[in-house]
């Protein structure tokens, strides 16, 4: 069956009264191009277990299981069970299992459903509305995967793979290098997508480190002052951590004196260094 292809989908998608959830964020892939490009950038082999979330109809899925040993998909729209049921019977090394990616225990799932695999990877074409939080999710959860190859929003992307210390650096760029080295691979434009979306995406890996790049003391203060810092773009740092956690401008100042930063220099200029040591003195 060619998932491509609009009427073969139109077809399986009325057959089994399907109709799109905007809630869920169910844009489906249509562009051949896609799939096996994020297929082909996991490097994966027999002994490698790929975790999915959100299968679809399963354009992505197919892809997976061709080049992966073992492959499991989580999704929350139990409507898509018999489509998939259809779209993916050749698939021999699919588990589909049904729930929400966001409150299911990854770690317990990933230990039962692949354990004897050499690697495990994420890779799924996520619905906009979680992104972040499923990102956050699989960066804290520390999951035992080696990366994570999704396709998010094109400014979404941009975001998370910023470098620290450039202007396009947030907080949640500062949290993604934290644990992962990123990188943006390509771009894919709206009309890759059934429905359309009214934005482009990208595909990004998020190689997982084996070290935090900075040592910091208590990891939850880390990213609460970090936060703070870049809570608001065009102010200083000194009165967004003054702010944002509220202390006097004399203690955040001198803080900053310490690290040789000076009282009109914005978060978005700070290296992980700077910003671990602003932890540990504030
Ligand atoms: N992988 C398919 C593709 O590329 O065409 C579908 C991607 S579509 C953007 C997102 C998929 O995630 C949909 O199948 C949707 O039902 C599913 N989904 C939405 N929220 C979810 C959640 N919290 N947990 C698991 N799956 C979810």
């Amino acid at each position: 069956m060619n998932l491509y292809d609009y009427n073969t989908i139109n077809k399986v998608l009325s057959k089994h009264g399907f109709t799109f959830s905007k809630a869920l964020g169910q844009n489906f892939l249509i562009n051949p191009g896609v799939c096996p490009a994020m297929a082909a950038a996991l490097n994966a082999d027999e002994k490698t277990g790929v975790l999915e979330i959100g299968p679809g109809i399963g354009v992505l899925t197919k892809e997976l299981c061709a080049v992966a040993g073992r492959v499991v998909s989580i999704e929350l729209d139990k409507r898509l069970f018999p489509v998939l049921d259809e779209t993916l019977a050749d698939c021999n090394n699919l588990e589909i299992v049904e729930g929400d990616a966001l409150k299911l225990d990854l770690n317990a799932l990933i230990a039962e459903k692949f354990a004897g695999m050499n690697s495990v990877k994420v890779c799924a074409n996520l619905p906009y509305y979680i992104t972040s939080p499923i990102i956050i999710k699989l960066l804290e959860s520390r999951l035992t995967v080696d990366e994570i190859v999704v396709m998010v929003q094109k400014e979404a992307a941009e975001r998370l793979t910023a470098e620290v210390g450039s202007r396009e650096c947030g907080s949640v760029s500062v949290f993604v290098n934290y644990y992962a080295e990123s990188e943006v691979l390509f771009g894919v434009s709206r009309e890759s997508f059934m429905p359309a979306p009214k934005v482009n995406s990208a595909v990004i890996r998020l190689k997982l480190r084996e070290e935090p790049p900075v040592k910091v003391s208590d990891e939850a203060h880390f990213f609460k002052v970090v936060k703070a810092a870049f809570s608001q773009r065009r102010k200083t740092a000194l009165n967004c951590l003054s702010n944002g956690l509220g202390l006097g401008k004399a203690q955040v100042a001198s803080a900053l004196e310490e690290i040789g930063r000076s009282a009109n220099d914005r978060a978005e200029n700070f290296t992980m260094e700077e910003l671990a040591a602003l932890a540990e003195l504030l």
